[in-house]
């Protein structure tokens, strides 16, 4: 590994650290080796992943720390939250130069633990490495891990659990809520701590005229662009909460998260979300909540004289956000649908289908396919409102006449995935694994790498459909 250890040169009021307390009996989970390859990862490392993965080696070139954050947790005041069961254990350099830190979760109480015990169980590990890794194959920015490992040590859940420990990637651990936690503990810290924020993530912000300016319409197109591309997979982080998104645009922290099979909206995928603040709809007007309220977190950095100004520059900052969204997730839909983006009646044509999918409680993921493959019978067949189809089709083919049909077929198989994880999916790789049997989750860890790829000699036809609508849902909880 090549290293390069930014955070601790930051003030040490903004970090604590302290040595991973492994779990007992630690084991093989899986391990991503392409992933550990793009890290540079030495053969050594790659032969002791599993003692990295369980915290029981650590690297002499940096000292592991707990982040200290505060945030916004479903629109409230939380006050300090931090680090609570996962550590830094090394920021290194990837193939491209890029840093990455190495994040371990699980990794045992921290000061920031609040209640907590310091530990993740293996089910919730599971979920966010196959999730993590499907984003990344999807195209979706987002964390990623090199591999996990499970354990013999139980951990209280609403249940007993087996404990288990990820060491998760990611661009970036600082999230929206440090600024907030400088703000409110140590303002003193903020001028330094959003130079480097610049420095590290934005760099090319430094050579304009208001670095700080240029840095927040940074932030605001990264969050609007990730928001399109999960909106346009039917992706439900579950719980955007300010400590849980990040300055660069990455995706992050998504426990109770969800991608959405029948298309609803409305849909609450995160049982703890009892008033459905989180809802796959919601996402946009959240995004752009979280980063309103991140902007005021700016504001001391102006000088007296200037700062009524600056608060209105940052205002026109956030007044991206929206076309920003929009341009994406309209470019991105009519890319799905094979529609010219240019033409002025694809969007509408778009939301037509849209609501089929919803009205007719259809697949999300599975609509797009077959409308790809032009099995429009099929698609048909499973309305109840079949001349809401035929008038919509009609539409659909009045637009494609006359235009690239091959050059926006292309475009639809690189836009579609075939394969996502959907909850019934990682449900039976966890519960394999919680019997010591991990060929589950590796057979789903190949089959989410392509995505848009149809591998008819690793799928199942599971893979590719709800479960019925009797079948009780999966719940999926913040208990993770
Ligand atoms: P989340 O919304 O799941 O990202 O977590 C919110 C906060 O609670 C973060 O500060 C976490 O570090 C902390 N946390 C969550 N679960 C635990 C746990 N089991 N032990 C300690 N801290 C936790
Ligand atoms: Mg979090």
């Amino acid at each position: 590994m090549k290293f390069n250890s930014r955070y601790p040169s930051l003030n040490s009021k903004l970090y604590h650290e302290q040595m991973p307390i492994p779990l007992e009996g630690a084991k093989a989970g899986h391990f991503n080796t392409a992933l550990a390859n793009e890290l540079q990862w030495s053969e050594q490392d790659k032969t002791d992943w599993v003692e990295i993965c369980s915290g029981q080696k650590t690297f002499p070139e940096f000292h592991p720390l707990a982040m200290v954050y505060a945030g916004h947790q479903f629109g409230q005041w939380a006050g300090q939250l931090g680090d609570g069961r996962g550590l830094l254990i090394a920021q290194i350099l990837d193939q491209n130069n890029k840093t990455i830190d190495l994040h371990l979760k699980g990794a045992g109480s921290t000061p920031y633990s609040r209640m907590g015990d310091g530990r993740a169980v293996l089910r919730s590990v599971i979920r966010e490495y196959l999730a993590g890794h499907a984003l990344n194959a999807l195209g979706v920015p987002s964390s990623n891990a090199v591999g996990f490992t499970s354990s013999a040590q139980g951990v209280q859940r609403e249940k007993l659990e087996l404990g288990a420990m990820m060491l998760r990637t990611s661009d970036c651990h600082i999230r929206l809520g440090h600024f907030e936690w400088i703000n409110q503990y140590q303002p003193e810290l903020l001028t330094e701590f959003t130079q480097k924020c610049i420095e590290w993530h934005y760099p090319e912000c430094l050579e304009t005229e208001n670095p700080i300016l240029a840095f927040a319409s940074k932030v605001i197109q990264n969050t609007a662009v990730m928001i399109a591309k999960w909106q346009l997979v039917g992706f439900a982080h579950g719980v955007m909460n300010t400590d849980n998104l990040n300055i660069t645009g990455s995706t992050l922290d998504f426990g109770p998260y969800g991608f959405m099979e029948r298309f609803r909206p409305s849909w609450i995928n995160n049982h703890s979300d009892y008033n459905g603040r989180y809802t796959y709809q919601n996402q946009p007007s959240i995004g752009h909540w979280n980063l309103w309220n991140w902007l005021n977190n700016l504001i001391p950095l102006a000088p007296i004289e200037t700062k009524e100004q600056f608060k209105k520059d940052l205002a026109d900052c956030l007044e991206h956000f929206e076309p920003t969204f929009l341009e994406h997730y309209t470019h991105g839909l009519c890319q799905k649908m094979g529609l010219p983006s240019f033409h002025k009646d694809s969007f509408d044509c778009a939301m037509a289908f849209l609501r089929i999918l919803q009205s007719e409680q259809l697949d999300y993921t599975d609509s797009f396919i077959r409308l790809q493959n032009k099995h429009y019978e099929a698609i048909k067949d499973d309305c109840l409102d079949r001349r809401q189809f035929e008038s919509f089709l009609a539409r659909y083919k009045n637009i494609r006449k006359n235009q690239d049909t091959d050059a926006l077929d292309a475009e639809m198989r690189t836009a579609n995935p075939i394969y996502i994880l959907r909850n019934h999916m990682a449900q039976k790789a966890i519960e394999a694994a919680e019997r010591n049997d991990f060929s589950e989750v590796d057979r789903l860890f190949k089959l989410l790498s392509e995505p848009f790829t149809k591998q008819p000699e690793l799928e199942k036809a599971e893979d590719l459909a709800p479960l019925p609508s009797d079948v009780p849902e999966v719940m999926v909880s913040c208990s993770s």
